[in-house]
Parts: C-alpha cells; structure tokens; sequence
C-alpha cells in the first residue's frame, strides 16, 4: 500500500474517527465501534491487535492505522453513507441508480449487513422480478423504485450469481441479450471502473438464447394472427376479415419483427391498434391479449432452461 498516494475522502474523514481504512486511493477516517456494531465482519477485522511500536506490520496514516479493504471506493464510499446515514439512505421515494443499489448489495453480502443487502435487493427485484406480471410492468426498465441503463445488465447479471439470489438471474441475462454485439463481446465499464465481461460459458449461453429469441419473435410475428374470432364475437365476417388482412399487411410479419425482444408489448400494442383502428371487436381485441399472454407465459415459464441456466429458483406455473 503506498500511503503517500492516497487521498483522504471529503465526506468521511471525521476528525474524531479511530481507523483509516483504504479502498482503492481512498482514505476513509472512521469509527471502529460504529463499524462493529453494524457488522460482525468489521469487528473480526479490527480484533486484530494494532502494534503502537514504529516496527509493526500495520501502517500507519496520519498517526491513525490504515487498513486495506479490497472493495472499490465508489462501492465503499456508498457503504459508508448506508452505515453513517441509516436506513433514510434506502428509504426515501425517489429512484435509487442501479450503480448504487449494486454497490450496496455486494458490499452488504461481503460485509453481512443482512438488512441493507434485503433493502437493496427488494428494490432491485422490482425491475428483476421472476414474477412475470411484475416484470412486465416496465419489462425491465427503470421504475419508481431503481433507475437503470440497459448497459448496466452485465454487472446484474454478476452481481445476482455473487449473492446468491439465482431468482433475480435469468431477467438479468435476458437484459445481456438486448445488448449490442460490442457491449456483449467487450463487456462494460461499471460506476467503479471495473470491467463487467461474461466468460466464455455466459458469452455462449447469451448468443445461443439470443438465437433462440430471434427465432421465436419471428414465429410469433407469423402465427400470432394465425386465428378464428373469439365464439363471442357478433361481427365474425368482418373481424375475420380485418384479422387476415393485417396478417398479411405490413404491421405484422417477419419483416419489421425480427428481433430479441420477444417478451417485449409488441404483440399486445398490435392486438390493440387493431380494435382501434375498426379492424377488430373488442370481443376479439380480449381474445387476442389472452393469447399474447398466455404464448409469452409460456416462454417466461422456460426462460432459465431455454437460457441453458441450472439451479434456479423460478414460477414452476402450476
Ligand atoms: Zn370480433
């Protein structure tokens, strides 16, 4: 650790505070009782006896010692405020960046804060939800709860195998495969810096899911319209009619649906321009969105096993 390289933090270095911890270049002056009593894993490290005499091991910075974390200080820094501001800090109603619910939950998860790891998890679940009709609320988009970027799928992703919440999984890969080729292949810088890249055996598992969903988009945009008129619809004739003709019109077909997005309110925003525009009834409008509904909750039941994922907790749909 090269000490004369740090900086000290502008927030969190009070000048009553009894230990410096550094994370990356950043210096910390902190409270070793107030890090104690949040988490068991700080009070293993501060037990370690501090030497006073010149020749010790531990360093010293600004007369206080200095302790090394391996975390980054973006992700330590939002810790700390986590720590030092209470619960307000998840609490209040304003959207929370991905970033800082991801710094939050890999720092809680190492350090055994298991209040802040749920806080942030509960959060990050609305938009990663294994619940389809949740999910499909903002199909994974930022919400009142998480604001988030597209690119910010990898470290997901990561972060849900890390702690462990395999339920949170599949949404999050289902994101990677939204991603352009270059993010996929490359990767992505995250807040702290750190490249977030699939290995080699997720690279495969996303450009095969990838395939899949294209395949699928491009099957439904041909047989999503494959069909008779509800049995309750009074005007069969006509919906028939207006049924086939946007078959075969330029709304529908595998022209404008090739895409990944196959989970996506394509099929529905269709069903509905088409009662609104005359072609269909409402009768036949109702029985088009049960059977988008029911074509992609099929898909939504496999999505772990269609996206080669093992030992995930998932709806079994029964
Ligand atoms: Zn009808």
């Amino acid at each position: 650790m090269d000490l004369s390289e740090l900086s000290k933090d502008s927030e969190f270095w009070f000048h009553d505070g009894n230990v410096v911890l550094v994370a990356q270049r950043g210096a910390f002056r902190v409270h070793r009782s107030i890090l104690s009593r949040h988490s068991g894993v700080f009070s293993n490290i501060f037990a370690i006896p501090v030497p006073s005499t010149p020749d010790s091991s531990t360093e010293q910075f600004e007369g206080l010692p200095a302790i090394p974390v391996s975390d980054s200080a973006h992700d330590f820094k939002h810790l700390l405020h986590a720590l030092y501001d209470g619960s307000n800090y998840l609490k209040h109603g304003e959207p929370i960046p991905f970033a800082v619910l991801a710094a939050l939950a890999r720092l809680a998860h190492k350090y055994q804060l298991d209040e802040l790891l749920s806080g942030a998890c509960g959060r990050l679940a609305s938009v990663f939800s294994a619940d389809f009709d949740q999910w499909r609320i903002t199909c994974g988009a930022s919400n009142a709860l998480v604001s988030l970027e597209s690119t910010d799928a990898i470290e997901a992703f990561h972060l849900f195998s890390l702690i462990g919440r395999t339920d949170m999984v599949p949404t999050a890969l289902y994101a990677c495969c939204q991603l352009p080729f270059r993010d996929i292949v490359q990767g992505v810088v995250r807040a702290d810096g750190t490249l977030e890249k699939l290995d080699s055996e997720d690279l495969e598992r996303c450009l095969h899911a990838r395939e899949f969903f294209t395949t699928s988009f491009a099957w439904m945009s041909l047989t999503f319209l494959d069909v008779e008129p509800s049995v309750r619809c009074t005007r069969r004739a006509l919906c028939a009619e207006g049924i086939h003709k946007v078959r075969l019109g330029p709304l529908s077909g595998p022209d404008i649906c090739q895409g990944t997005q196959i989970l996506s309110d394509h099929f529905l925003f269709l069903a509905k321009s088409m009662e609104t525009d005359g072609c269909i009834c409402g009768e036949c409008l109702a029985m088009l969105l049960r059977r988008q509904y029911s074509l992609l909750q099929k898909l939504w039941l496999g999505l772990p096993m269609l996206m080669q994922l093992e030992g995930i907790e998932w709806p079994s749909g029964v």
